[in-house]
């Protein structure tokens, strides 16, 4: 077992982290819409294309090298919500291209996704249908060589600027798993629209919105994998996104713990640094213990799916672990802070906003839980 970066790896991680820390404005964005020029500046890094071979534009990386980037994103980049969105373009819409695509879906889309050009969206939760995906009501009807989809997706990141949307919808009512298809679908297709953005708690600078679908013809080529390969498609982007995603919460993590140990060195009451009581250390050394401990079940459930085995159960033990502890660690990083972590001009209470949607996204922890169950025979 080796636990050190290469020399490559390493020199990566440091300018990614240079590069996140000085050319994305190192401030949350605004509601509403994500700036072009920011995701160009991202795509010329190759951050939204990590992943993806060299041959369609991307950086061409591997898994636990993909992470450790993610993390140097996370790191460097006040914006979380920038970052998430670019992860979620990546995880959930580019890779399932780049592993189910056909080749012309490759050609046209794949290098304009990785260069910035285009903004992708995932659209697979509905009001009724979110941890239940096998519910969902968005239907995808035939109709000669086109498909005609109907219904509405409810949480969609990046759904106010995206160029293209991956839309999951039912082909075959009744038929679980097998009956759900996976579509590409363009802006601007007669039939799709998209509604006001949502306020939500933290992640500012990732706009999310519903999207609606009615009579939205779209043609076969545009079809992602064979009919009724829907739900695989989605899995396997969902292994993409629980494990890679998260690295931008070890990342956020490391710098919250930077914040914490500055501040309370600095901080002097009762006359001395409040980082001497035991109480503050020992709370900032349980955030480091729970910072390595969930990133190394990232790295080992990353480590998996390189060696392209069945990673569900680490997968779903890092995910859980992550956003957790990135939970955690934003409590404590405002506890630790006292008024000042909890007013907005402080700058801590923002880490805890950004952390709290991370156990529902991607999968809640009670579901992430039951596939460990599951996993472990029960
Ligand atoms: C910031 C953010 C970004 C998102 N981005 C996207 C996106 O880009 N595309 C997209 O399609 N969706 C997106 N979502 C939606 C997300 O995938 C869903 O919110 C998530 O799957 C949970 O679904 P739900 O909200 O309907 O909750 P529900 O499934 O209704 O769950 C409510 C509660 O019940 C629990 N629960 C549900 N079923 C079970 C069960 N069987 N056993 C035990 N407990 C259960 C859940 O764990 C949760 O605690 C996003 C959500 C957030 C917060």
């Amino acid at each position: 077992m080796d636990f050190s970066w290469s020399t490559d790896q390493e020199a990566l991680y440091e300018r990614g982290l240079a590069f996140a820390r000085n050319e994305l404005g190192g401030g949350p964005g605004k509601d509403g819409g994500l700036q072009r020029a920011t995701w160009s500046k991202l795509g010329g890094f190759g951050y939204l294309g990590l992943s993806v071979p060299t041959a369609h534009g991307g950086l061409g990386l591997d898994a636990l090298t993909t992470v450790r980037m993610v993390e140097a994103l996370g790191k460097g980049c006040a914006d979380t919500g920038l970052v998430f969105s670019a992860c979620a373009h990546l995880f959930a819409c580019v890779m399932p291209i780049v592993e189910s695509g056909t080749e012309t879906q490759q050609r046209e889309l794949l290098p304009r996704l990785c260069s910035g050009e285009l903004i992708a969206a995932n659209a697979i939760s509905e009001s009724g249908a979110g941890s239940d995906v096998f519910s969902l009501k968005t239907r995808a009807s035939r109709d000669g060589r086109d498909y005609v989809l109907d219904g509405e997706k409810g949480w969609v990141t990046n759904g106010p600027t995206a160029d293209v949307y991956l839309v999951y919808a039912v082909t075959k009512p009744g038929a679980g798993f097998l009956g759900i298809s996976a579509f590409l679908v363009s802006r601007d297709t007669p039939g799709l629209t998209v509604g006001s953005p949502f306020k939500k708690m933290g992640l500012t600078g990732s706009p999310i919105s519903p999207i609606y679908l009615e009579g939205c013809r779209v043609p076969e080529s545009r079809r992602l994998g064979k009919e009724g390969q829907g739900s695989a498609v989605f899995r396997r982007s969902m292994q993409w996104e629980r494990a890679c995603l998260f690295g931008s919460y070890v990342g956020l993590m490391e710098r919250t713990l930077e914040k914490c140990i500055t501040f309370a060195s600095q901080r002097v009451q009762g006359g001395k640094p409040i980082g001497k009581y035991q109480a503050i250390s020992h709370r900032i050394a349980d955030m480091k213990q729970r910072l390595e401990a969930a990133r190394l079940l990232l790295y080992r459930a990353c480590w998996k799916l390189d060696r392209k085995e069945d990673a569900m159960l680490e997968v779903a033990l890092a995910k859980v672990a992550v956003s957790e502890a990135a939970i955690q660690s934003g409590l404590d990083a405002v506890q630790i802070h006292g008024g000042s972590g909890y007013v907005e001009e402080g700058g801590v209470e923002q880490l805890l906003r950004d952390a709290v949607p991370s156990t529902i996204f991607s999968g809640t922890s009670e579901i992430q839980r039951d596939i460990i169950a599951s996993r472990l025979g029960l």
